[in-house]
């Protein structure tokens, strides 16, 4: 018999066009291995009734040869993602038991090429986190263990029930977004493949906002190519985004298998940090050997304002997001803490729907657009973030291809570990993550090797703007030279 859940999205689409198993098989395999994976807590809603008509449907249309690119594969959906009739709450007590009369674009276009959804993937509270820990829903188990302990450890974040959940094999994609790191954190401490797209690539429309001008929706999946399968089917523009770019969407699974013989790739010598463990630079310098392998040019570059990318990120991110946040006043969405006043009412609500890390964003963003401070905090880090997109667009000048960095400063670690007295410990999490959404460029992580525990570590590639065919092409070198990972399961 088929071991369904191990199949990757390009072995499942082959095996249901040639009638090997069908769809339904394939859903209930996964809803099976959701149930008993409960202990990760991955999915914050199963919905196994709407697997199966999807499944039953897709499997109609595979008959009569009409089935989409993703007909019949199952896919899981981050919770920021709203999904018409599908309770969506970004993991905050604040959206309640919201259940949107819309679907959002990104979804609904995997919809429309036949994927099947399994349910609702736990997240960061609206997406302002690094290890899943500040989700209303508790936190998400990494299927990874370091060898001989029996330590829980955070999968990341936000994605972090994308990331768990695909690693674990409870479903063959998923959906996440990335506003400083969200997509390639989790998949960098889980061995999974993630991509967050060129801002703009993929419609915004129907996602729970963050920081709106960074967050990009983007895929994990298992292999580089079934990223690029998914991504292919999610991007696209969407007059209902107006910052979606009207550019066609390319056969992103074309550039799998790509000579990159005579690309340059950039190793920027800022990203060096001090205390930097020897093993992420020792997986850095093997990714680079690995691309001179394949034919690839390897050039020292200078991305100078690379210190201030994070500083710059923790002023711009939660400026946006309070104002984003705004509207959850107890009025339009969620939940309601009734008051005497509308005022009582709203601080009742507010006080009471978010959770102590979106609390202190929305207080630091609302400090920083204030009007004795903007100047000084809000349009600085604006100015910077020029800066910071003018550093790549110097090194891109310089006929460099891509860029190879470590995707994240360590492996996983353990839930409660990081960030209890100092929120600054978590926010270094995305050090290597951040500078890519602030000049809003593509970048991917790659699992690459593990440390001396056996957690999984990963490298990331940046590439040029809508040039994220580079980055697969590339990205599949890394991935043939050090192999695929799993965790070996304990729950
Ligand atoms: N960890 C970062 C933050 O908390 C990035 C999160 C994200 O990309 N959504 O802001």
């Amino acid at each position: 018999m088929t071991d369904f859940t191990s199949l990757t999205i390009a072995e499942a689409r082959d095996g249901l066009a040639n009638k090997s198993f069908t769809s339904l098989e394939l859903t209930d395999a996964h809803l099976k291995a959701i149930e008993d994976a409960r202990a990760l807590n991955a999915f914050v809603l199963e919905t196994p009734d709407k697997a199966r008509d999807m499944a039953r449907e897709a499997d109609g249309k595979i008959g009569k040869g009409e089935g989409g690119p993703l007909a019949g594969i199952p896919l899981g959906i981050k919770d920021l993602f709203a999904t018409k009739g599908v309770r969506t709450t970004a993991c905050s007590k604040i959206l309640d038991d919201f259940v949107p009369t819309y679907e959002s674009t990104v979804t609904s276009q995997l919809w429309r090429d036949g994927a099947v959804m399994l349910g609702k993937l736990n997240n960061d509270e609206f997406a302002m986190g690094s290890s899943n820990e500040t989700s209303c829903f508790g936190p998400v188990a990494n299927p990874w263990r370091r060898e001989g302990s029996n330590t829980n450890l955070v999968p990341g974040g936000s994605s972090g029930g994308s990331a768990s959940a695909v690693a674990a094999l409870l479903c063959m994609g998923a959906t996440a977004t990335d506003t400083g790191g969200s997509i390639r954190q989790p998949a960098a401490f889980t061995a999974t493949v993630g991509i967050k797209p060129t801002y703009g690539r993929c419609s915004r429309w129907g996602i729970v906002a963050f920081a709106s001008s960074l967050d990009q929706a983007g895929p994990i999946g298992r292999t580089v190519r079934d990223s690029a399968i998914l991504l292919r089917s999610m991007a696209g523009y969407d007059p209902k985004d107006t910052t979606s770019v009207d550019t066609p969407v390319p056969d992103y699974e074309a550039a799998i298998g790509k000579s990159v013989k005579g690309m340059k790739i950039g190793i920027p010598k800022e990203y060096r940090l001090d205390g930097m463990p020897t093993e992420i630079e020792k997986l850095w310098s093997e990714g680079a050997a690995w691309l001179k392998a394949a034919g690839a040019e390897l050039v020292e570059v200078s991305l100078p304002y690379t210190k201030y990318a994070l500083p710059a990120y923790y002023i711009v991110a939660p400026a946006e997001a309070s104002s984003n946040l705004a509207r959850y006043d107890g009025v339009r969405y969620g939940l309601r803490v009734p008051g005497r006043s509308i005022g009582e009412m709203y601080e009742g609500t507010r006080a009471a729907g978010f959770g102590a890390e979106v609390r202190r964003r929305v207080m630091i963003g609302t400090y920083v657009l204030s009007a004795g401070y903007y100047d000084a905090y809000y349009l600085r880090a604006q100015k910077v973030r020029t800066l910071i997109k003018k550093d790549f667009e110097d090194c891109f000048a310089k006929g460099v291809n891509a860029i190879l960095t470590p995707a994240t400063p360590s492996a996983a670690f353990g839930v409660g570990e990081k960030g209890g007295a100092d929120p600054i410990e978590m926010y270094l999490n995305d050090i290597f993550t951040v500078t890519v959404n602030m000049a809003g460029l593509p970048g991917i992580a790659v699992p690459a090797g593990k440390d001396a525990q056996g957690l999984p570590l990963a490298l990331q590639l940046i590439g040029k703007p809508f040039d994220e065919d580079t980055l697969f092409s590339l990205g599949e070198v890394i991935e043939q030279a050090a192999g695929r990972f799993t965790p070996a399961r304990w729950w």
